[in-house]
């Protein structure tokens, strides 16, 4: 199966992606750790990237694009994959199709996880993560609607977006996902 999910920083993608993933036995795919790593790795990408994080600001596509297309011939992603922070904006979303239509794996799914503006700051506030600090929060929020809540639309033309409530426990906000899950394909959830 091959998922994505989107949704606003602090919204819970990265903590129930790991959760899906290992439900689903499919590798998760964060471009937000793989940039990370990079940067600790002080590779050329790494550097390249640096700078974007601290600013809260997206890295350009074609070193994002690099990052995933390279992730995506390991063959751990041979039976599907879950995208966690990818794709963020709509040229990537195409670029993605591309990809995955050379390999015949299309997108089964996009989950969107929502949650109340207070309740994203809190969560981000508690991580404490670099990129964290109020100022850069702000900005990755106005990317976030500016660059990226336009793949709603897109998946949502396509008919395989979903959006899960994000502002339940995690408990809560695994059971709408394996719900939604189920529906897409009974056999798997
Ligand atoms: P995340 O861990 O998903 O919150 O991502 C942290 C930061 O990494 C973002 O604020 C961006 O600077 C960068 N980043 C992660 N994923 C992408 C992406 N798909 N496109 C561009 N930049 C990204």
């Amino acid at each position: 199966m091959q998922l994505v999910f989107v949704g606003p920083p602090g919204a819970g993608k990265g903590t129930q992606s790991e959760w899906l993933s290992n439900f689903l036995t499919i590798p998760h795919l964060s471009t937000g750790d793989m940039l990370r790593a990079a940067v600790e790795q002080k590779s050329d990408i790494g550097k390249s990237a640096q700078d974007f994080i601290q600013g809260g600001k997206l890295v350009p596509d074609d070193i994002v694009m690099e990052l995933v297309d390279s992730r995506l011939d390991a063959e751990d992603c041979n039976n599907g994959f879950l995208l966690d922070g990818f794709p963020r904006t709509l040229e990537q979303a195409k670029m993605l199709d591309q990809l995955l239509s050379r390999r015949g794996m299309p997108l089964n799914l996009v989950l969107e996880l929502t949650a109340g503006d207070n309740q994203l700051l809190q969560r981000l506030v508690d991580r404490g993560r670099g990129d964290d600090s109020p100022k850069i929060i702000q900005n990755r929020f106005r990317v976030y609607r500016n660059q990226t809540e336009p793949l709603l639309q897109y998946y949502s033309e396509k008919d395989i977006l979903k959006s899960i409530d994000g502002s339940g426990s995690r408990e809560e906000v695994r059971e709408h996902i394996r719900l939604a899950i189920s529906r897409q394909d009974p056999g798997v959830a």
